[in-house]
């Protein structure tokens, strides 16, 4: 049986950013009651998915907020339930604030090898529009002090069309990672999402056009690039040989757990999630959400990277050949320069991952 990956969310933070959409709540007086939840569910789920793991990634949230003994505690019973690849990619997501006091010698010893520090942008003025407590400078002491504790592995989040940002301005802050000395970057566009403060205040926000955040996206990838960051999937770049395995498992279509509220799972074929709700998720209600792993869903996830979609691994897997008007139309995607196709392989191009929704719809629709 094909190994697991496990995804456990940490649904607390300090405040909440007026940007972000992800479950988050910020009880402190629910640290303890949630780690120990955390725990019974993973031991109930070692009783049920006899899996080997290949990667585990605490996300949230702030997963740093909770502090390095309860993080500890919950590997700990990760390790103690579940058999554990030899080189199973262990990642925890951090906030510089938060992991200021963070003790990284102990974390490492403890079995993370990888860590994520939400960066942002090296800009003062657009760390503060995004509402983030940290500046640059706490961000490079934080990669600099998990470096000393060994670990080799670190990616920073960057964001693009922050509002007032220019190209010069992500230019600086591509340069600051490169000089923070990390193997790996996520720069995703910033998405003004429903029930946000900045929903509700957009119009007062100069955000970008779409022609806007498509130059500054390009310009991201290319400047990316030219620091030996190699684009592997749309909003992820990396030095050779440190994609991220655990998120290279969702884009390949393989299986995982997701443990914590609003935590998504893909195993034994079927889909199902937790609510954005601790009460539900105290109460192991979770929602069944079909089958996984069509196709389709195939297709659409395999497009997301930049090694694309194979049609003989298509057919090998599903025994599917791609219909005449399937192959029309992934020739006129190459003609209109949005994907390259060659080899049996559809790849989007930088411009192709701008317009990736509306590409793999054409796609999928013909089939
Ligand atoms: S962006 Fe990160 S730190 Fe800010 S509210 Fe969202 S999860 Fe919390």
């Amino acid at each position: 049986m094909d190994n697991l990956s496990i995804y456990i969310h940490i649904p607390f933070c300090e405040q909440k950013c007026p940007y972000c959409d992800f479950y988050s709540i910020s009880d402190k007086s629910e640290y303890d009651n949630y780690t120990e939840k955390l725990i019974e569910r993973i031991r109930y789920y070692s009783s049920i998915y006899k899996r080997k793991i290949c990667s585990v990634y605490f996300g949230g949230g702030t997963p740093s907020v909770i502090g390095i003994k309860r993080l500890i505690k919950i590997l700990t019973s990760v390790k103690d339930s579940f058999e554990i690849e030899n080189d199973c990619e262990i990642t925890v997501e951090v906030n510089p604030c938060s992991a200021e006091t963070l003790d990284f010698s102990l974390l490492k010893k403890e079995g993370f090898n990888r860590l994520s520090v939400g960066l942002q942008s090296a800009d003062e003025n657009e760390l503060k529009i995004l509402g983030r407590r940290h500046t640059a400078a706490i961000a490079k002491k934080t990669v600099e002090r998990a470096r000393n504790a060994g670990f080799n592995n670190i990616s920073l989040d960057l964001m693009l069309c922050i509002p007032k940002q220019t190209k010069s301005s992500l230019t600086k802050s591509i340069e600051f990672c490169k000089d923070c000395g990390v193997e790996h970057i996520s720069a995703y566009i910033l998405k003004i999402e429903e029930n946000t403060p900045f929903f509700r205040m957009q119009e007062t926000l100069s955000l970008y056009d779409d022609d806007s955040q498509a130059e500054m996206y390009i310009h991201a990838v290319n400047e990316l690039e030219k620091h030996g960051f190699i684009q592997y999937e749309i909003s992820n770049f990396s030095k050779i040989g440190f994609e991220g395995k655990h998120n290279l498992r969702y884009w390949k279509d393989k299986e995982y757990l997701g443990i914590g509220p609003s935590a998504h799972s893909f195993v034994d074929g079927k889909r199902f999630y937790y609510t954005r709700s601790l009460y539900d998720f105290y109460n192991n209600i979770t929602v069944d959400d079909g089958i996984g792993g069509d196709v389709e869903e195939y297709m659409m996830l395999s497009l997301r990277l930049k090694e694309g979609l194979n049609l003989l691994k298509l057919k090998e897997k599903y025994n599917f050949i791609p219909n005449e008007n399937f192959l029309q139309r992934a020739n006129k995607l190459k003609s209109e320069g949005l994907v390259t196709f060659s080899n049996e392989t559809i790849s989007l191009t930088k411009e192709g991952f701008l317009v990736s929704n509306m590409i793999i719809n054409f796609l999928t629709d013909a089939l």
